[in-house]
């Protein structure tokens, strides 16, 4: 995975059988499936891998409790068979969670408890384990740090967990495992059009400043939030295919909320569920459901979103955190594809995702999730065979092992994310064994492996998605990020003016991420 290398094929390859556009999960499943089957694929990212909404879920993979209630079931079921999948093919990064809902009464115990065992029978033999009603006893042993008071039972059941950041590397690590490509901070700025037909695009290099034209058989737009300005390239009487809704996550310490096991509000005051989540060590609590117009790479989080978040835990932990308490608090837009009913509630689109094939043969992607990105990949190169009467090829991703795939590694390793990659983290340690933080788990062999590997080019690339430090603790990221700096100056070769220039903009896009104490 190496830009010098990719920029080479660009100059070099005369046409693509499939360029991707968008290195978000999207995009990354579609590249995975289009390479899998042989295609020449070449994917395409304005910014870093993830950049924009797939770094910023609830990092559930799951069936989705929330769209059984809508009586979405047929979501649900292509979730779970998907969770189930992941769970195999990169079990170095999806783990089997435990969740309670905690229950108040006879009636709350028997709708949780019948919902539960319908969404484990939905999984069928994918499920991840049995639901079931546990005591109010059982339930203050296992989440110590909720509120005792009138408790009744809970019901416990089982999701899946992941890293969504480094799921989204290890993906693009699999386009090159499978002979495609891909690249970031490439954007595309224009598409190349003969007889009205998309047949090409014009990128940006936003590292040199430098254009390219490519030519590609098939063009995808995986571009999630930012679809619509795709569509606008290529065709400015479009209609706004996107409703983006916002929702914030935000971390505190694990004190809060000791042990493993994740806590599931099922019915907020705004009618949505909310987690309390264990997560490389500090609670995850999230998330909201908020439209927005504006549709930006760095969306901040809202007064009235952390607000909610701190409100709504009050109700639930013994020791009630306080805005002074969050490490940092991240936002994200969901690509949801807008209902033909303008009036319709962001939180009741469907999450199901839809292919639209423009008349100038644009294929593009809209709404979907993360647990969902292999089907969506499937589903795009099917419809790409079909639609340009291509020989059909079978799909074997379900079976795929995802780059750092291993079944050999010990959880409670800080470097378990990397996988099978983690003997060679391990190996640059021998001579590189420097622990930057007493509060993060971050090594500079990570740095140069990150620099070296995994495509990073910027401190915010090491510091939000190759480590999650940035949504772990934004504070001390900024104490580190001089650090990072200094060691990608000296992996980069890159001289003194680039890494005082890397800390601004560091420090510009980290300060989104602490909160103000005084609001
Ligand atoms: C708060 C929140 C919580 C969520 N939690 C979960 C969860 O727990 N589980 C789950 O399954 N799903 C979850 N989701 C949904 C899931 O995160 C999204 O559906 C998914 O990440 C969308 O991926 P994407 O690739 O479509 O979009 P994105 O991640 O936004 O990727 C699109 C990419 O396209 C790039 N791009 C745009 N324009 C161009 C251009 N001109 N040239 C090149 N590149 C371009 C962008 O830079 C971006 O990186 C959540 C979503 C939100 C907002």
């Amino acid at each position: 995975m190496n830009r010098e290398v990719v920029i080479d094929k660009i100059k070099s390859i005369e046409a693509w059988d499939v360029i991707v556009i968008g290195g978000g999960a999207t995009g990354l499943g579609i590249a995975v499936e289009s390479a899998n089957r042989g295609y020449a694929t070449l994917l395409v990212e304005q910014s870093d891998f993830a950049k924009s909404t797939s770094s910023k879920s609830t990092k559930l993979v799951h069936g989705g409790v929330r769209y059984l209630a809508q009586g979405n079931l047929s979501l649900v079921r292509e979730a779970s068979v998907e969770r189930g999948l992941l769970t195999k093919n990169a079990p170095h990064l999806v783990k089997n969670k435990t969740f309670i809902i905690p229950v108040y009464n006879w009636w709350s115990r028997l709708k949780y408890t019948l919902g539960l065992k319908l969404y484990d029978w939905i999984a069928g033999r994918l499920s991840l384990g049995s639901s079931v009603f546990i005591s109010r006893k059982k339930v203050l042993e296992k989440l110590p740090g909720i509120i005792s008071k009138n408790l009744f039972g809970g019901v416990l059941y089982h999701d899946g967990q992941f890293d969504d950041a480094r799921l989204a590397i290890n993906l693009a690590q699999t386009i090159f495992d499978n002979g495609g490509y891909a690249i970031n901070y490439m954007q595309v700025v224009d598409l190349i059009k003969e007889n009205k037909k998309v047949c090409g695009i014009k990128i940006l290099d936003k590292k040199t400043n430098e254009n390219y034209i490519l030519q590609s058989k098939a063009m995808i737009n995986a571009t999630g939030v930012f679809a619509d300005d795709i569509l606008q390239m290529d065709s400015s009487e479009t209609k706004k295919y996107i409703a983006a809704s916002q929702g914030i996550h935000l971390v505190l310490d694990k004190k809060f909320f000791s042990g493993d096991n994740a806590l599931m509000i099922p019915e907020t005051s705004d009618g949505r569920v909310l987690f309390i989540v264990p997560w490389h060590g500090k609670l995850l609590l999230g998330t909201t459901d908020t439209p927005v117009k504006n549709i930006s790479l760095e969306p901040v989080a809202f007064e009235n979103e952390i607000d909610f978040i701190l409100r709504t835990a009050k109700d639930y932990l013994t020791v009630m955190p306080t805005r002074k308490d969050v490490l940092s608090v991240f936002a994200g837009l969901r690509p949801l594809a807008a209902p033909e009913e303008e009036e319709k509630k962001t939180k009741e689109i469907s999450r199901s995702h839809k292919i639209l094939v423009s008349s100038s043969g644009l294929f593009s992607m809209l709404g979907g999730k993360w647990t969902t990105y292999r089907k969506m990949g499937e589903d795009m190169i099917d419809k790409v065979e079909k639609e340009l009467h291509w020989k059909h090829i079978s799909s074997s991703t379900a079976l795929l092992h995802i780059h750092g795939y291993t079944n050999q590694f010990n959880e409670n390793d800080v470097f378990s994310f990397y996988g099978s990659d983690e003997i060679f983290i391990k190996k640059i340690m021998n001579e590189n064994n420097e622990w930057l933080s007493e509060k993060l788990p971050i090594n500079k062999a990570q740095i140069i492996w990150a620099v070296k590997e995994e495509m990073a080019q910027t401190v915010e690339d090491v510091l939000s998605r190759r480590t999650r430090c940035l949504l772990l603790d934004a504070k001390e990221s900024i104490r580190i990020a001089p650090i990072v700096a200094a060691i990608m100056m000296n992996e980069m070769n890159e001289d003194e003016t680039w890494m005082n220039d890397e800390i601004k903009k560091f420090n510009a896009i980290a300060k989104n991420y602490l909160i103000d104490i005084d609001s």
